[in-house]
């Protein structure tokens, strides 16, 4: 049996059908934007490995963290003890997360993140006296992850998730917001989709605990991009209410949407925020959950007095390191440069796809392309094609698009735009 017959026999893949896979690379070594595979050929990862490999794979300073901190402490359990690694990234993040976000709770994955963010908020409520405040709201178009709570609050129809619809706890989903980002933003709340928010609130928000999403971009739920001033209006009728707001910024953190956080663009602070994805530059998986003092005092100072989650591997240093040494690459790089110009190339490389038949729409922020078809493409087409084209595309749902990570060369960006395109018009 080759390695590969092996994995189609015997392994499962995410999203994928376990008894009919498709085409699958053996990839066998990674290097800033380039996969290798075990036959030779090499791939640019347009996906930058699922939006985490921002400063390209393999980073030197990355690895050179990674293989110190190998040598003296891999792991240690973090109930009693704790360790620098895990010190040193709070310090970092903290200095560069706004003001008031600043009690740190580590964990291993975006969607522990998310199952952490929400227990802090109902135990938070709980500790204000509010324990009938345990349901979610959350906007359409969502996604948060594929543990059971996380998968509560994603689409409920066009997220991954429509199948468990009758196993799962209801919430409450509120429409997508309907104005997009660079569009006129009316101040009228019917018009600008936050009387939606505001009747909920007004008529059940004695039922809720926290409003969920991800500002400015939804990302796996349909690569939508809304206008911010949408997260405005949403901070101050949460506030109004008592429902605390959770940003779900693990796709769009450090940097991808042209501010350091997706949420900058709206200068909105949540009461929690997850990020993940790109925090070890996709080196490692590593996860956090930051709420400010007031939520943190809320559940310290409760009868309950702990919060009830603690992951067998949380702060992992090895995790750790290796996200201090990407935060630093952030930090020393030009990222914000970067991002700009690959934002540019692409409005200008993208731009021909508009004229393509079957093609809905084409997008462009910071460094996330999107080509947008009338219908669902298939990723086995795009899996089948990158060892020719020479780029790594998965598209999703009817949407084609890029992630690269922000070292990527205006050649190489060219090659992956033109895939896009190509993609697209064989879809057509
Ligand atoms: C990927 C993602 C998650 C889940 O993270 P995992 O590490 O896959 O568990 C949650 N929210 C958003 C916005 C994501 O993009």
């Amino acid at each position: 049996m080759t390695p590969l017959d092996f994995d189609a026999r015997h392994l499962w893949h995410p999203y994928t059908n376990v008894m009919d896979p498709g085409p699958m690379h053996l990839i066998s070594s990674a290097e800033g934007v380039w996969l290798t595979r075990e036959d030779g050929g090499k791939m640019i990862d347009a996906m930058a490995s699922w939006w985490c490999a921002v400063h390209g794979h393999r980073h030197p300073a990355i690895i050179a963290a990674m293989q110190a901190q190998l040598d003296h402490l891999p792991h240690v359990m973090f109930g009693g003890l704790t360790h620098t690694p895990a010190i040193e990234l709070g310090k970092r993040l903290t200095d560069m997360l706004p003001d008031g976000l600043d009690r740190i709770f580590y964990s291993d994955s975006g969607s522990v993140a998310i199952e952490v963010a929400l227990k802090m908020a109902v135990q938070n409520q709980m500790a204000k006296g509010h324990s009938g405040r345990a349901e979610f709201a959350t906007i359409r178009g969502g996604y948060h992850g594929d543990t059971w709570k996380a998968m509560s609050v994603c689409d409920p129809v066009n997220g991954m998730h429509g199948l468990f619809r009758g196993a799962m706890s209801i919430q409450h989903f509120l429409p997508r917001p309907s104005v997009a980002l660079g569009q006129d933003w009316p101040e009228d709340l019917a018009l600008n989709g936050l009387a939606a928010l505001e009747e909920l609130l007004d008529r059940q928000g004695d039922r809720i605990a926290a409003l969920i999403l991800e500002p400015v971009v939804q990302g796996a739920g349909g690569m939508y991009f809304y206008h911010p001033s949408w997260l405005k209006g949403a901070r101050e009728l949460c506030s109004a209410h008592g429902v605390l707001l959770i940003f779900d910024e693990i796709a769009t953190g450090f940097g991808r949407t042209g501010q350091l956080f997706a949420m900058q663009h709206a200068d909105v602070v949540p009461d929690i925020l997850c990020v993940g994805k790109a925090l070890t530059g996709g080196h490692i998986t590593l996860a956090a959950t930051i709420a400010t003092e007031a939520v943190a005092r809320g559940i310290g100072e409760s009868e309950a007095s702990v919060l009830m989650h603690g992951p067998t591997y949380m702060a992992n240093p090895l995790a750790c390191a290796a996200a201090i040494a990407s935060l630093d690459q952030l930090k020393q790089r030009d990222w914000h440069h970067e991002v700009s110009a690959i934002a540019k190339q692409m409005e200008h490389e993208l731009a021909p796809a508009c004229d393509i038949p079957g093609v809905a729409d084409v997008r462009v922020l910071g460094a996330i392309g999107v080509i947008e078809m009338e219908s669902v493409v298939d990723p086995r087409i795009a899996h089948a094609q990158a060892p020719k084209t020479g780029v790594w595309l998965r598209p999703f749902a009817r949407n084609i698009y890029c992630m690269p990570p922000f070292v990527i060369s205006g050649d190489e960006l060219s090659r992956v735009t033109a895939a896009m395109v190509n993609l697209a018009r064989g879809e057509a």
